[in-house]
């Protein structure tokens, strides 16, 4: 399989990049839109966090900047092909199952403390011009999700290198990376409070927290899991006024 990948041209790795990270930010975005706007509150379950509506030409806003992304995260991929056609980082495609679920779990947890590091050097001063593109979405929606400036897009899309480095992962884990990622992703913009009838709690509170992330700028940096936040004192606290 890694000679097969080696053999790609680069031409083709980004053509594959791209279709992939681009089906993956329609589905999850359409999804996710059709499940907070339609299915569940037909279903009264749940509600929605923030009541104004999207800025005008916020959408397609947010698609423009993600179609972007999609483009970095296409280029970005000639990396992890480069590091398996020099032999730097190998696949493992005959692991058993076990194997490939506690990979998943690494990935799941490394990705979520990527993200938290990523995100903290995002609003340092330095680097928070390039940050503000996604901070223009007060209210975040699921097509937020990638709506990132090219150097934001960069930064985040590195996230399998160093795993990848130390580990010979299979390709269903590397492959469940982004899917994961974008999946967290598109919950925590969904601008929707996911617990039936009560406001949700702990990690099902990710996207309460991601939306006062937006609507606060400061603080509530992590993800899903609320951990990171709790260890290095930037949690706010749930029923924190929006400030902007
Ligand atoms: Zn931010
Ligand atoms: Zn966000």
């Amino acid at each position: 399989m890694q000679a097969h990948i080696a053999a790609l041209s680069p031409l083709e790795v980004v053509g594959l990049g791209v279709a992939w990270f681009g089906a993956l930010y329609a589905v999850a975005g359409v999804g996710t839109w059709v499940l907070v706007e339609h299915a569940l509150p037909a279903l009264g379950w749940g509600r929605r966090i923030d009541p104004r509506p999207p800025a005008p030409g916020q959408l397609r806003r947010e698609i423009a900047a993600s179609a972007g992304s999609v483009l970095v995260f296409g280029v970005g991929l000639l990396l992890p092909w480069w590091l398996l056609a020099q032999g730097w980082a190998r696949l493992a495609p005959q692991a058993p199952a076990w194997r490939v679920a506690a990979e998943i779990a690494v990935l799941f947890v490394w990705n979520e403390l990527h993200f938290y590091a990523c995100h903290r050097l995002l609003h340092t001063r330095p680097l928070r011009r390039f940050h503000a593109h996604h901070h223009r979405s007060h209210v975040p929606t699921p097509f937020s999700t990638y709506a990132f400036h090219p150097l934001e897009a960069a930064l985040l899309g590195s996230v399998p290198l160093l795993p990848m480095l130390l580990h010979d992962f299979s390709p269903v884990a590397l492959l469940a990376l982004p899917v994961m990622s974008i999946a967290l992703n598109a919950f925590g913009h969904s601008n929707y409070d996911f617990g039936r009838r009560a406001p949700a709690t702990g990690w099902r509170a990710a996207s309460r927290r991601h939306h006062l992330h937006h609507a606060r700028y400061h603080g509530n940096y992590g993800f899903l899991l609320a951990a990171p936040d709790r260890w290095f004192g930037t949690a706010l606290p749930d029923d924190a006024p929006p400030s902007r």
